[in-house]
């Protein structure tokens, strides 16, 4: 997919004033500092669409991004270190878990996984309530350059015991992404194209 344009559409902390066309729409989500800003701006070749972090109390909302006039790219808070051992429903506002649970053009969720660390309880929580509520999702691993290559295959094997464990019968789609190397940004927008074009 070549992006032709994207456009910042709104933010808000509500779902029913999210934009009511009915276009397919894609949610990424992971924890704070995950790259997930990183990631919006390398897939839609900006510099500067969604805000890179760095400081805390960046925009807490729900973002929309109308990209090539046919599809929305939201990007969603980003979740916390701290509260592993709530359930999603605590640690997430009520008007993200809203947003999974009630708006209609959400198509998949991609779900941002930092390559280089152990599976996370908080990550696992929340694709075990995706499942639960029956989003479609994907992962996507991050900042993959900053491991080998051998490195990158087995951190995915062991990804997927986890979810195994974690009663997923199979390892879910998912993309190897690097922002700084552009990784991944074909696969990723070809296959946003093709459930677009289902
Ligand atoms: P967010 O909080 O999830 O939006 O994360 P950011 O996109 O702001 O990135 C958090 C930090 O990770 C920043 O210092 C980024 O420069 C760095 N980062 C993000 N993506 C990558 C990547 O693909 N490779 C490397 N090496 N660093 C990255």
């Amino acid at each position: 997919m070549k992006i032709t344009s994207a456009e910042f559409i709104i933010s808000n902390s509500d779902v029913s004033k999210c934009p009511k066309d009915p276009l397919p729409e894609y949610a990424f989500i992971g924890r704070s500092n995950v790259g997930k800003s990183s990631l919006i701006n390398m897939l839609t070749n900006h510099k500067n669409l969604a805000k890179t972090s760095g400081k805390p109390g960046k925009t807490q909302l729900i973002n929309h991004f109308k990209i090539n006039l046919n599809w929305f790219l939201v990007d969603l808070p980003g979740y916390g270190y701290a509260r592993v051992s709530k359930k999603t429903k605590e640690v997430f506002q009520e008007f993200i878990t809203d947003y999974f649970e009630k708006r209609e053009q959400l198509v998949c969720a991609f779900v941002l996984i930092d390559i280089r660390l152990e599976a996370q309880k908080i990550d696992l929580e929340f694709i075990t309530y995706l499942g639960e509520i029956e989003v479609p999702f994907c992962i996507i691993f991050t900042k993959a350059d900053k491991i080998s290559k051998t490195k990158i295959d087995s951190h995915i094997a062991a990804y997927r015991k986890a979810l195994l464990a974690n009663n997923w019968e199979e390892m879910p789609q998912h993309f190897v992404t690097s922002a700084l190397e552009s990784t991944g940004r074909d696969k990723v927008l070809g296959f946003i194209d093709e459930v677009n074009e289902q």
